[in-house]
């Protein structure tokens, strides 16, 4: 109770003479809340019978109030360190865009633009009209159409191919992304009546053609994304799909998710269709994300039939679910890197951690290892151990990346007593628990980050 009376009013903090500097260099409001956060916690300690006499004191009090101020003063949406070897993880910001596109980003973001603005003519011009032409070109289809992200393209096809009308979707297909995009649900939101056909491991192209009558708008087919039918399986093929859409004269929509525009099947050993493949298939309109696999900024593309592409580029959503100038110039960047596979494969970071080879990232992981042996203190113990990567983003999901880990082990510490200090450095370093062992994966650290990781495992104090 003693420690109690010691702490002072906010009144008699703000008159202190130190509060006066502080002022002078943060905004008032942040001082006074700086300053009630910390009498509360002191308050708090007091009760807990926590609190030595030593923090109570004026320059204990004002050595709080600053590191207050910092606290809330620091951004909070900030970069990290992504040891988890899930190399597009939602959580922690999908896809890093490539080094190579900083300048295009950086010239439009703190400058006019002609973002709505032709230059030849003089006249307005279209947002979208920017990378129209190297989706076509990329992917040979013949429009294009970019938005805000790829459930936004699904909401904007359905809704402009076929509300108030059936749209026939396999069982097996009608998935939960995560994040609440399940595809029943959008397509509710879009007005689309749905019509599932099959069953949920097999379904084969008579279920369709039973299903369809005079009000079925659309036939649509949903890649898994997040998880995998096996056993025994049946799925009707893009190719099939369109087969039965020119028997009864319907457009099929195709909703591919990870967006893959370079042949991944056989650099990874999985079977991963490209965004080409599908429309060589004759499939009508594409849909995927420009943050998954493609490893772009957060976009959704869509692509197809020009035809079926007109009427969304004038549907009353396109305004709500409109791309904007920072994501378009990091989107047409990525794009042209894709001109030169062997260029997107080297500069793109979420592919280059798909495609780097085994051997490298064992190099990768002694280095890493060394540079931290410098700066850690006896007790702490590191090692290589293999183990596997993921590819994250709801693609892929049973294709293990094989990878050499970086074991932590600290005296006394346990695995969950790492992980919370690496989460709180400065500069956080997300990692994982693997049979009582923490755990970092080279593949998804940028060499950037490096430094960053050194520092947090320096700051380490077991
Ligand atoms: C990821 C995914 C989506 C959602 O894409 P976002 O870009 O996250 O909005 C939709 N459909 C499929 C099949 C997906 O894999």
């Amino acid at each position: 109770m003693n420690l109690l009376k010691q702490i002072p009013k906010v009144d008699k903090v703000l008159g202190w003479e130190g509060i006066q500097t502080l002022l002078e260099n943060h905004p008032r409001p942040v001082v006074i809340r700086a300053v009630r956060t910390a009498l509360e916690n002191l308050r708090n300690r007091a009760l807990r019978q926590e609190g030595e006499r030593a923090q109570f004191t004026e320059e204990a009090i004002l050595e709080q109030i600053g590191r207050e101020i910092g606290s809330l003063s620091a951004r909070k949406l900030k970069r990290l360190v992504n040891g988890t070897g899930v190399v597009i993880h939602t959580n922690l910001g999908r896809s890093p865009l490539p080094e190579r596109i900083r300048e295009a980003l950086d010239e439009v973001a703190f400058g006019y633009s002609n973002l709505e603005f032709d230059l030849a003519s003089g006249e307005r011009g279209s947002r979208y009209a920017h990378v129209e032409e190297i989706l076509c070109e990329l992917t040979g289809a013949e429009a294009a159409l970019v938005v805000n992200n790829n459930a936004a393209a699904v909401l904007l096809a359905l809704s402009s191919l076929a509300a108030g009308r059936e749209v026939i979707v396999s069982r097996g297909e009608l998935v939960e992304i995560g994040g609440s995009f399940r595809i029943p649900d959008v397509m509710r939101q879009s007005g689309a009546i749905l019509r599932e056909v099959g069953a949920t491991n097999r379904t084969h192209p008579g279920d369709y053609s039973a299903a369809v009558t005079q009000d079925t708008g659309l036939l649509l087919k949903v890649h898994c994304s997040n998880f995998a039918v096996v056993g025994f399986t049946a799925e009707v093929s893009a190719e099939q799909l369109v087969e039965l859409g020119k028997q009864h004269a319907l457009p099929v929509l195709a909703d591919v998710g990870s967006g893959n525009l370079v042949e991944l099947s056989r650099r990874l050993g999985c079977n991963e269709p490209t965004v080409q493949e599908f429309v060589d298939a004759g499939v009508d309109v594409i849909t995927f994300s420009g943050d998954k696999l493609l490893g772009g900024p957060q976009a959704g593309i869509i692509i197809g039939r020009k035809a079926l592409l007109a009427p969304m580029k004038k549907h009353p959503l396109l305004r709500a679910v409109r791309i904007d100038k920072l994501t378009l110039a990091a989107l047409e960047g990525t794009l042209q890197l894709y001109r030169d596979e062997r260029q997107a494969l080297q500069e793109i970071p979420t592919l280059r951690m798909l495609t780097v080879p085994l051997e490298e990232l064992a190099d990768k992981a002694k280095r890493i290892a060394a540079e931290l042996q410098k700066v850690v203190r006896g007790n702490v113990q590191l090692s290589l151990v293999e183990g596997f990567s993921q590819v994250g983003g709801g693609a892929l999901p049973l294709l293990q990346l094989p990878t050499v880990l970086i074991a932590i082990a600290a005296g006394t510490m346990s695995a969950q007593e790492i992980e919370q200090t690496m989460r709180l450095s400065p500069v956080p370093v997300i990692g994982r628990i693997f049979k009582g062992a923490f755990l970092l994966d080279p593949r998804t650290i940028l060499e950037e980050d490096i430094p960053a990781l050194t520092a947090a495992l320096q700051g380490m104090n077991p």
